[in-house]
C-alpha cells in the first residue's frame, strides 16, 4: 500500500539511515562542458571553482576502511578534472573503497580510458540520451553526438576486450522523454551487447524548479549519502546546486563530525516526519513523491501539522 500524503498526514517513518555514510560525491571542480537545457549547472558559482588537493584528501583520509563508494563528482563532468587520475589513485590505496562514475563520455580517449580502468572503476555510467544528433543534440547541448557516441564505443570495447568487465560494470542510460521514445528499441539493439546493461531513466525536477506544493514523505537522498561542494561545504543533497541544504563544512569540521551533528539528526527527524516544509531545499522538491515508503511506517502517528509554508 502507498503511503499517504498531504498536509493532514500524520504519518511518521523510520528510514534506514546508516551510522556512516556508504556513499561520498565531491565536486572536485565546478564544470561540466556541456549546457544541458534541463541542469542547473552553468548556472553554479563557487569559490573556489576547484576543490584544494588538501580538502579532497582530507575527505578520503577521514572515510579509509569504512567501505565508502566515492563519486568524484557532483553535477559536474568528472573527467573534467585532469586529477582524476591522481584522486583515484588517493581513493584506491584503500582496499574497501569503490569508484563510480556518472559521465558524458565526451572527454574519454584511449590513453586516459586503460589509465582510469587500470585504477579500477567499480561502475561506470554513460548518459547518452538519444541515438541521433537530432534528439541528443537539443539535450546535451554543446556535445557531439557521433563524437560521444565513437568515444562511450571506444571504452567499452577496451573495457571487454582488457577483462575490466569482471570487476566493472557498465550502464548506458537515456532520460525517457517523448522527443526519444522512437529511438529506444535502436539504441537498446546497439548499446546493450556492449554495455552491462542499458536504462532507461525518468526525467527528475530539480528542487526549486517551479514546485509550488510540499510533498509530505521522507526522503533517500540522505540515509547513507553525503555531497560536498568544492568549497569545502556539505549539503544535504545532490540536487542542491545552490546550496540550499548546507549541514557543515569540511574546512572545520570532520566528515564524522558533520554525518553525526545535531543539526544532521535534526533533519533526519524531520524527513523522518515528512516535514519537508521544515527544510528550506526540501520544502519545494518533489522527489519520490510517488514512492511506498510504507515498509518503514512507525506507530504513534505525530501530531498533525501546522503552517506548511515552505520557506
Ligand atoms: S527531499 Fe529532495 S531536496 Fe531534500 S534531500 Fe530529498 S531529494 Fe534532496
Amino acid at each position: 500500500m502507498t503511503s499517504p500524503s498531504g498536509p493532514g498526514v500524520t504519518t511518521r517513518w523510520n528510514m534506514p539511515y546508516t551510522e556512516e555514510p556508504r556513499f561520498i560525491q565531491m565536486e572536485t571542480v565546478v564544470i561540466c562542458n556541456a549546457k544541458c537545457p534541463f541542469c542547473p549547472q552553468h548556472e553554479v558559482q563557487r569559490d573556489p571553482p576547484r576543490m584544494p588537493d588538501w580538502m579532497w584528501k582530507k575527505i578520503i583520509d577521514e572515510t579509509r576502511g569504512m567501505g565508502i563508494v566515492y563519486r568524484p563528482f557532483l553535477i559536474n563532468e568528472p573527467f573534467v578534472d585532469k586529477r582524476m587520475p591522481e584522486i583515484m589513485r588517493y581513493i584506491r590505496k584503500d582496499p574497501t573503497a569503490k569508484i563510480e562514475f556518472n559521465t558524458n563520455g565526451s572527454l574519454l580517449n584511449d590513453e586516459l580510458d586503460r589509465e582510469i580502468l587500470d585504477l579500477g572503476i567499480d561502475v561506470m555510467r554513460f548518459s547518452i540520451d538519444g541515438f541521433s544528433q537530432e534528439t541528443y543534440g537539443p539535450s546535451r547541448v554543446g556535445l557531439d553526438y557521433e563524437d560521444v557516441k565513437r568515444r562511450t564505443t571506444r571504452f567499452l570495447e577496451i573495457w571487454k576486450q582488457g577483462g575490466y568487465d569482471k570487476d566493472c560494470r557498465t550502464e548506458v542510460r537515456m532520460i525517457d522523454l517523448p522527443e526519444n521514445r522512437h529511438e529506444q528499441e535502436a539504441y537498446r539493439a546497439y548499446w546493450e551487447p556492449r554495455c552491462t546493461e542499458v536504462l532507461f531513466t525518468e526525467l527528475y525536477n530539480w528542487p526549486w524548479q517551479g514546485q509550488t506544493e510540499c510533498v509530505h514523505k521522507p526522503c533517500w537522498k540522505m540515509t547513507d549519502s553525503m555531497y560536498f561542494y568544492s568549497d569545502g561545504k556539505a549539503t544535504l543533497c545532490c540536487w542542491d546546486p545552490t546550496e540550499r541544504g548546507v549541514i557543515g563544512d569540511i574546512k572545520t569540521h570532520t566528515v564524522m563530525e558533520i554525518w553525526k551533528s545535531p543539526q544532521y539528526d535534526a533533519v533526519r527527524t524531520i524527513l523522518n516526519d515528512g516535514r519537508r516544509e521544515l527544510l528550506h531545499l526540501c520544502s519545494r522538491c518533489d522527489a519520490y513523491k510517488n514512492h511506498d515508503f510504507s515498509a518503514y511506517e512507525v506507530n504513534p502517528p505525530r501530531e498533525p501539522m501546522t503552517e506548511p509554508d515552505g520557506r
